[in-house]
């Protein structure tokens, strides 16, 4: 019987009492599981805090340590019944938080924190949750063996704090150590690079991990359980009467999750689409009877479904921002995107989207790449680039779902709906994909827009118009 890997995120690691809920879930299963877990809720924040400029002093240190002592003993002390059992895992976490303890100190003395240090001190929230949640769950009886990215080859390439899977390179390790009949326990959002120093996935990484994991062992379904209710038609704590999305394609929630709905990280869905894996989305909050599994919120797999409106979510962000390159020669002589491009991606920067026309070239980024990536195009001192700005002030709308290549107006309802609310439009683009169609706004007007969309889309009953 195939494997199914699941995972739990951190939301869903809140409280002590959580261990319960996710002990009745496990049982749930008729496979043999491969648990990647996140950090206990807030852990990854208090890590990446201490990191933030200034704050590596010694008080705050202790400070540190005994914030994560607390939080990990909560856990052990509300779970496990027996002293002795508590004792001795509590001696573990205590040369784990020495190790962690001692490395931010020399960081602390040496006043620099090297990428690979910073991912290093972050992945401390996996790897001390892992250890925790494996001994209550086998002081439960469950019976998992607890392994590490480091133990089963799980390779990366690119940069320490945004890193991905090479995957050729870890598939057969990987499939290899965790062939046996049993439950495994990893802890997710990092991997070693070819130093084998630790390199992390970027925040929300752990999804990542699942997905990647499922491919490499030909999972027959990678399940993410998450405290909301799987994806959205539009981000419910704006939209009150958003509902649940049940079906998806790869594409769809890829799009989704590229631009804006926080539910999953976006590099999830590129795994488990290479082997056609469905991958679920459950609820932590579902209730679970006499040991069987609650239905999924969301279902994502290949099939591409169109829906009478077309579009099946709203959804935005406001961490984009444009690089724009004018010059009266940019569209006709070559090499200026490639050249600008390679640049980048030799930093490390990820071009998100290029919108061009003739005399401009936007390149959309994420806003905290922004700064870096103008002076690079800069220092580059093209000759055909006149003019380089940086516009900040820009909100993503992307409405996502299968056909708008296939079905006239929807772009044309999305336009109208925004200039009847007086919206400006301040750039577009339709047909670029099957499965969505973006276009950036100003920041300030970008609630009004997605609550106009939304009403127009889900909330108004149209008849043949
Ligand atoms: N603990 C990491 C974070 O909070 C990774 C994850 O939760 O998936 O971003
Ligand atoms: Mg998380």
């Amino acid at each position: 019987m195939k494997k199914i890997v699941v995972k739990f995120g951190g939301s869903v690691l809140k409280n002590p009492e959580g261990l319960q809920k996710i002990e009745k879930i496990i049982n749930s299963y008729n496979n043999y599981l491969i648990i990647v877990v996140s950090a206990l809720f807030s852990v990854t924040d208090k890590l990446s805090e201490i990191l933030a400029g200034g704050n590596l002093s010694g008080a705050n240190i202790s400070r540190l340590i005994k914030s994560l002592r607390r939080i990990h003993h909560d856990f052990l002390d509300h779970n496990i019944n027996n002293l002795s059992t508590i004792k001795l895992i509590k001696i573990d976490l205590e040369m784990m938080l020495v190790v962690l303890n001692d490395h931010l100190t020399g960081l602390m003395l040496i006043g620099d924190i090297p990428e690979s240090s910073h991912a290093f001190v972050i992945s401390f929230g996996e790897r001390l949750s892992s250890m925790v949640i494996t001994s209550i769950l086998n002081s439960k009886g469950i019976g998992i063996c607890k392994s590490t990215p480091e133990e089963i080859g799980l390779y990366t390439s690119g940069r320490s704090l945004d890193a991905r899977i090479d995957l050729e390179r870890s598939r057969t390790e990987v499939k290899k150590k965790l062939s046996a009949e049993k439950h495994y326990l990893i802890p997710g959002f990092y991997g070693i690079n070819n130093n084998n120093k630790v390199s992390v996935f970027g925040r929300g990484g752990s999804d990542y991990s699942a997905a990647v994991i499922a491919e490499c062992i030909d999972a027959e379904y990678c399940d993410l359980w998450k405290d909301v209710n799987g994806f959205m038609t539009a981000d419910p704590v704006l939209i009150k009467n958003a509902s649940t999305i049940p079906l998806l394609s790869y594409g769809e929630a890829a799009e989704l999750s590229y631009f804006g709905a926080g539910i999953t990280h976006p590099d999830t869905f590129a795994p488990v689409r290479l082997k056609n894996i469905p991958l679920r989305i459950f609820s932590i909050e579902q209730h679970i009877e006499r040991e069987l599994l609650p239905p999924a919120s969301t279902l994502i797999n290949s099939k591409r479904e169109r829906n009478k409106n077309v579009i099946k979510s709203i959804t935005y962000s406001n961490n984009f921002a444009l690089l724009r390159i004018k010059g009266s020669g940019v569209g006709i002589h070559p090499g200026i995107i490639s050249n600008i491009s390679r640049k980048l991606s030799e930093k490390g920067i990820n071009i998100r989207s290029i919108i061009t026309s003739q005399t401009t070239i936007n390149f959309l980024l994420s806003s905290k790449n922004i700064e870096e990536a103008s002076s690079i195009v800069r220092e580059l001192n093209l000759p055909d680039a006149e003019e380089i700005s940086i516009d900040e002030n820009i909100a993503l709308i992307a409405a996502v779902g299968y056909g708008f290549r296939e079905t006239y107006g929807v772009a044309a309802k999305i336009l109208t709906t925004l200039s009847e609310e007086k919206i400006n439009v301040t750039l577009m683009t339709a047909g670029a994909s099957d499965d969505a169609i973006y276009l950036t706004i100003r920041k300030n007007e970008c609630e009004k827009a997605v609550r106009s969309l939304h009403h127009e889309f889900f909330e108004v009953q149209h008849h043949n118009k």
